[in-house]
């Protein structure tokens, strides 16, 4: 089993060559020391893992040829993941632990308390793919660009259900044994937490379920973790 995993946005099938940019052929023969004959593992996020074999890597690029799939695609469940960023690298702590816990999408929003007024979404884009590489996964998830709460929540498609973290629920968590299947979506508040007019929208949505991660106040980028996590075990592809 090849012990490096690339990301590439190229089509992958048997015999076929895929081309790597610079810093993808970089890596490869600069930092990983890998020449010419080596193989490593490929995926696109679509097509499942290859195996590929380096036939050029230099400065400005380089190129494969891909031999075999080693792993059928497996995209996660339907789950995505809504949150408030936080400080830059604790943001960049959530996107990655989302990604490995098995989000199909995910989506920083702007809420009431939200500090942050921007995001990199190439940088924590990134971070997704790295994560990506390094679980195993052969699927990313798409980060999307920074948005207010309130907007998102007006388009909302209603077949899709809400698991909204309520730190004013802080005390014994339920099973969440008992969720409906389906698509779903965990939203973490910011350091701040939800406002009242938040917390009076989102009460009074129907597909919205508001739960508790616990008697204690978890930081956002734990409470992330932890919603994820609950919501895999209950009805994910953890079972
Ligand atoms: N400033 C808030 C306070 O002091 O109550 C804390 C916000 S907490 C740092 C960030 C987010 O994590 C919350 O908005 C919520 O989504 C989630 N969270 C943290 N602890 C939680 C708990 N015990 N139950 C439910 N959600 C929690």
């Amino acid at each position: 089993m090849a012990k490096i995993r690339l990301f590439i946005d190229h089509p992958l099938a048997g015999g076929q060559p895929a081309e790597l940019n610079a810093d993808q052929a970089h890596y490869l023969s600069g930092v990983m020391r890998l020449a010419p004959g080596a193989e490593i593992a490929l995926f696109n996020g679509r097509d499942g893992e290859w195996l590929a074999r380096i036939t050029a890597a230099g400065k400005r690029g380089g190129e494969v040829e891909v031999l075999h799939q080693t792993a059928p695609q497996r995209d996660p469940p339907d789950l995505w993941l809504i949150f408030a960023p936080i400080k830059k690298a604790r943001t960049d702590f959530i996107v990655e632990k989302a990604a490995e816990l098995g989000s199909a999408r995910i989506l920083p929003v702007q809420t009431d308390f939200t500090n942050a007024e921007r995001i990199r979404q190439d940088r924590l884009q990134a971070h997704a793919v790295e994560a990506a590489e390094q679980c195993g996964g052969t699927f990313v998830p798409q980060v999307e660009a920074l948005q207010p709460l309130s907007r998102l929540l007006s388009g909302w498609d209603e077949s899709r259900r809400i698991l909204w973290a309520d730190e004013a629920a802080a005390g014994p968590a339920e099973s969440l044994a008992g969720l409906p299947p389906g698509p779903w979506a965990v939203l973490i508040g910011p350091e701040g937490g939800f406002s009242p007019a938040e917390r009076d929208r989102l009460r009074a949505l129907p597909f919205v379920t508001r739960i508790s991660l616990g008697p204690r106040i978890l930081r956002a980028d734990t409470a992330a973790v932890a919603a994820l996590t609950l919501w895999q075990a209950a009805i994910g592809d953890w079972k």
